[in-house]
């Protein structure tokens, strides 16, 4: 017999689990029960793709056992089975993804138990239950010798040499704490199996009698399918007591055979401090598990999905790298994206609720995807949804219900790029749409300019940033206000003056109705880079083209006409004014690139004004 000590990320994850609140223990059934499906999902494969498997005619099951009396509970599989080598790999360390995960959220947070019952947390969570477990395996290797493992889940584990006539599989002996004892009742665990036993790929036996019916629901009819069962189906593929926000059953006979069924989570885990989401889309072919975790499956984008996709066509004894290269899996991926992207336009017609939900939590997802995969750019430029200047607060719209609101003289769809909405609101640039009577998109999130970079149309519209020379609005057809205005001459005098000073910087200096609430306005070249994307360049350590914007004066702002005059009277306190205003504009438009310019040039503006 070897002591062996657990690693000491599962001593810190065994005293979370530990201290658990009762009412998720029973999570614990579920992951064993997972194990065990895992493992004869492996076996299987393995019977499929290589010719010496120990024991090749023992039946591919699970047997769960409750001793009432002994408090105790054995699940055992006819699976894969674990060599030495692997139990000290796999019930000694951490292997399951989201379980490092789980962990680094609770070393953060510090109250994660709550969330076990949320997101599995693997073989661990057995001590929720347990004083004492046994587990007994045989690796499908003929050469492997069987081993025990026994532990408390305190410090460590004891290592032995089990029985020689121990059968292929693995089987836990579960010794259950005084205030678990109720999962050695029968009725208590034919409850808590009665959950998912019937989305087990395997028959369990319980206590000698056949207790599920083996059903592959992605391979049925959805019409005979119960939301019940999607339910219960999508939360034991995802370890989980939540419900999906929402699901989609496909099936294809043309070009590929295909079955799927895809669940979209109630909650974003990256949202929860859970780390990037791994996929959790399992590849199948007929009802053979290939591959649990295939990479390219799926876009990136769509790494928050889980469920099951099964193809006939698909070669079973493929390796898994040959499998990631393979031109099917491109095809399936293509399709699949399209039918789930038309699934989320459906769902946004019909339950437009559960859509906006989808989108307060995986929003980012979509913007993801509209920015790396352009073949579905179309599709998910119409899942968008955003604040503007004719939604209330908090409300969101769309570019479709934005197109059919459009102006007859608009020829553009508008948006502008800030923090918050309340930012947005106050911005100039706004000044000549309001005019107008044009709507503008409000765009607050980091990533927005780079997304509406990539989109650049919605169907024949072109999208505008506002804060761009280039606008070409219609004239208004109401003269402007008969508020003074700068007179022509002054006018070019005032804006050649200016683009002298700053030759340099600016593109052009003019005299622009634009802009009506602010004395002026930097507008930026149609393609130059907006400042987000600039200081993400920078970030990256990139060189980032200088840009020369364009200074637009306000002819009505009485600041402005102030300016001209000074113009020809005190050139010095003009041109500090001008600094002020240029500088303030280009604050406002994220185009400063030294704050410290604009504090020192007030500072001397305002001395040279008071001190007069
Ligand atoms: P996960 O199942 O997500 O990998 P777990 O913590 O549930 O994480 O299990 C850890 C590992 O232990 C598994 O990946 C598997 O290799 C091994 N294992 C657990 N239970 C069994 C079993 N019944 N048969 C064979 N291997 C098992
Ligand atoms: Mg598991």
């Amino acid at each position: 017999m070897e002591n062996h000590p657990f690693q000491t990320e599962v001593r810190q994850l065994l005293d979370i689990v530990i201290h658990a609140f009762y009412s998720d223990r029973e999570v614990f059934v579920r992951e064993l029960v997972s194990n065990a499906s895992d493992a004869l999902e492996k076996l299987r494969l393995k019977q499929l793709t290589t010719s010496s498997v120990y024991q090749p005619e023992r039946e591919l099951r699970i047997s769960i056992e409750t001793d009432e009396e002994g408090k105790t509970l054995a699940i055992a599989d006819a699976g894969i089975g674990m060599t030495r080598e692997e139990v000290v790999e796999y019930l000694g360390t951490i292997a399951h993804s989201g379980t490092k995960k789980f962990l680094e959220a609770a070393k953060e947070s510090g109250d994660a138990k709550d969330l076990i019952g949320q997101f599995g947390v693997g073989f661990y969570s057995v001590f929720m239950a347990a004083d004492k477990v046994e587990v007994t395996t045989r690796s499908w290797q003929p050469e492997a010798a069987p081993v025990r493992w026994v532990s408390d889940g305190q410090e460590g584990y004891e290592l032995e040499a089990a029985p020689d006539d121990t059968p292929r599989g693995t089987r836990i002996l579960i010794r259950l704490k005084e205030d678990a004892a109720d999962f050695a009742k029968p009725e208590r665990l034919r409850y808590v199996l009665g959950k998912y036993s019937n989305f087990v790929g395997f028959p369990i036996d319980f206590n000698g009698e056949h207790l599920n019916t083996v059903q592959a629901i992605w391979m049925k009819n959805k019409k005979e399918v119960t939301e019940e069962e999607y339910t219960g189906f999508y939360q034991f593929i995802a370890h989980t007591d939540s419900k999906p926000l929402t699901h989609m059953h496909f099936s294809a006979e043309a070009p590929i055979v295909l079955n799927s069924v895809l669940f979209v989570p109630e909650q974003n885990p990256e949202m929860m401090g859970f780390g990037r989401t791994e996929p959790e889309v399992s590849l199948y072919c007929h009802k053979v598990l290939i591959d649990s975790k295939p990479e390219k499956l799926l876009p990136e984008w769509l790494r928050f999905l889980s469920g099951v996709v099964d193809s006939e066509d698909l070669p079973l004894n493929i390796s898994r790298e040959m499998l990631q290269d393979h031109s099917l899996l491109h095809k399936i991926s293509g399709i699949i994206t399209k039918r789930f992207l038309k699934h989320l336009a459906d769902l946004a017609k019909s339950e437009a609720d559960t859509y906006e939900k989808f989108w307060r939590q995986f929003g980012r997802f979509i913007k993801e995807g509209v920015v790396t995969c352009w073949e579905h750019k179309e599709a998910l430029g119409k899942l968008l949804r955003f604040e503007s200047t004719f939604t209330e607060a908090g409300k969101l719209t769309s570019f479709e219900d934005y197109v059919s609101r459009m102006k007859e003289n608009q020829k553009d769809i508008y948006v502008l790029y800030g923090a918050s909405r309340a930012q947005l609101e106050d911005s100039p640039y706004l000044d000549a749409l309001k005019a107008r009577g044009f709507e503008v998109c409000f765009f607050t999130e980091g990533g927005d300019p780079f997304v509406i970079d990539s989109l650049m149309k919605f169907g024949e519209k072109d999208i505008k940033s506002i804060d761009r020379a280039n606008l070409d609005l219609p004239p208004l057809d109401n003269e402007a206000p008969d508020a003074p205005s700068l007179e022509e001459a002054s006018a070019k005098s005032l804006t050649d003056w200016v683009g002298g000073l700053f030759k340099e910087r600016f593109s052009k200096v003019s005299i622009s109705d634009r802009v009506s609430s602010a004395p002026a306005m930097a507008l930026q070249g149609e393609h130059d880079l907006s400042p987000e994307v600039k200081a993400y360049l920078r970030a990256m350590g990139q060189e980032v083209p200088e840009t020369h914007p364009e200074i637009a004066f306000n002819p009505r702002h009485p600041i402005v006409l102030k300016l001209a005059e000074l113009q020809q009277s005190d050139a010095e306190t003009a041109q500090l004014l001008a600094t002020q205003l240029i500088d303030t504009a280009l604050l406002r438009a994220g185009l400063l690139d030294n704050p410290a310019d604009l504090a020192e040039n007030s500072q001397r503006l305002l001395e040279k004004l008071l001190t007069k």
